[in-house]
């Protein structure tokens, strides 16, 4: 801990979402503008005297695990080896009051919405010049790009909206000057993240108009990759597919959530979209960009999800194919429109079908891995890991996709560099190659 005249040390702890990593990387870009020492997730709690817990409130397990950690330093701060702890995020707009009344000597709780009153809070002000700066938490070469806060959708499941609030979409002036500052301190990879990525300018230009911010990011210098997170099915703007083609700066990747095709289930999600809408825009997106690496999120579990609906979604992964697949138990949120309902699945039977379609995509996963065995890919090279560089291709977003693995005793690239690589094995979810020159 510093002496009494020096400003306090500030250690940033990130849980959830992407989106939570934006905000924790704007609030640290604020910190360092009032001259203030910050760190993200400090490994040595005596570094910081002040802990800023950005939690996560989306379900059951990412509650809990926020819940952990906010009882973790507020021990910390029982013993005297910090002095002050905050909490903001999405379980502390959700639950603020209860939290308060059952962890009660953390100093002071926000919600998502609230970053002035938290840097007052610790002795620092708001900078509105620093608009559009962040200190990045990822490595420096890719950054989450926020375009757009809150949903305007109804989905039945999700607590997003209760947290989050109705959709507001950045201007493209101002997400064009990010990703220039951005560039200039080194990134080259933009990830477009939103609730409702495809949403976007439906409230500030009265179109969707996620093309035509795609072509302005595209112009900006330095930016290699622009990735697409959390695209919506209904209302999908296929112009964007368009862009891509046009602009070689742009992945042939989308990361579209389906949720479900049963029309049953779907129904009762309150989608706004069909099994056959569903499967005839999969067949579009791809017959548009034939190479695309088309990424979703499916629930298992969902209230009144008989075993012919969860056959139909099975049999539905099977027959597409994607890319990419990450499938979770329904959690029941109150507050939800789905909490009327009842959660009658069991939670082993939830499970248990998720396990099913994970095996089922493992099976694909390999499968189109083998096909590229003999091609050769960009690769990002994100990180070391013992012997070896592990990066990604433009079919590979961060955490969640597949790695490219080359081996560091043979071949030499940099963390952040472009490299060709020639794939000489493949794995269920791995890609082994060697650097070409
Ligand atoms: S679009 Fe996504 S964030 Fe919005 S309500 Fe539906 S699931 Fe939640």
């Amino acid at each position: 801990m510093s002496t009494q005249m020096s400003r306090p040390r500030v250690n940033v702890v990130t849980l959830g979402c992407s989106k939570n990593i934006h905000d924790s990387e704007v609030l640290m870009g604020q910190l360092k503008g009032n001259q203030m020492e910050v760190v993200h997730e400090a490994s040595n709690i005596q570094e910081s005297d002040i802990v800023v817990i950005n939690t996560c409130g989306f379900i059951d397990n990412a509650k809990q695990e926020s819940i952990d950690t906010i009882l973790q330093y507020s021990a910390l701060k029982e013993e005297g080896k910090i002095n002050k702890v905050i909490v903001t995020g999405c379980l502390s707009e959700r639950y603020k009051p209860e939290l308060q009344s059952e962890i009660s000597n953390v100093d002071a709780y926000f919600g998502t919405n609230d970053l002035p009153e938290l840097l007052t809070t610790i002795g620092a002000d708001y900078r509105h010049e620093l608009i559009g700066e962040r200190l990045l938490s990822t490595p420096s070469h890719f950054s989450y790009f926020k375009i757009a806060e809150g949903c305007n959708r109804p989905c039945s499941f999700c607590a997003i909206p209760l947290m989050r609030g109705k959709h507001v979409s950045k201007s493209i002036d101002d997400l064009v000057k990010e990703a220039r500052f951005l560039a200039s301190n080194g990134t080259k990879e933009l990830i477009l993240i939103a609730q409702d990525l495809t949403y976007y300018g439906l409230d500030i230009y009265g179109k969707r108009n996620l093309a035509d911010l795609l072509r302005h990011l595209s112009d900006v210098d330095g930016i290699e990759w622009i990735r697409l997170q959390y695209a919506y099915p209904s209302g999908f703007p296929m112009d964007i597919l368009d862009a891509m083609n046009e602009r070689s700066n742009i992945c042939n990747y989308l990361d579209m959530p389906l949720q479900h095709i049963s029309d049953n289930m779907l129904k009762s999600m309150r989608r706004g979209t069909t099994k056959q809408k569903q499967i005839d825009l999969v067949h579009q997106i791809r017959d548009k960009v034939p190479d695309i690496a088309l990424r979703t999120t499916l629930i298992c579990g969902y209230p009144g999800e008989t075993e012919q609906d969860f056959n139909e979604m099975l049999e539905w992964v099977e027959e597409t194919r994607f890319d990419r697949l990450g499938c979770f138990t329904y959690s029941h949120e109150e507050k939800t429109h789905a909490h009327t309902l009842a959660d009658d699945v069991p939670q082993e039977e939830k499970e248990s079908r998720v396990e099913q379609i994970m095996e089922v995509q493992q099976g694909i996963s390999y499968e189109v891995n083998q096909g590229k065995i003999g091609q050769t890919f960009k690769v990002l090279v994100d990180r070391v890991d013992g012997d070896y560089f592990i990066g990604r291709t433009e079919y590979d977003s961060p955490e969640v996709d597949n790695e490219v693995v080359l081996d560091a005793r043979t071949d030499y690239a940099r963390i952040g560099d472009f490299v060709q690589v020639k794939v000489e094995r493949a794995e269920d979810f791995d890609l082994y190659g060697k650097v070409i020159k």
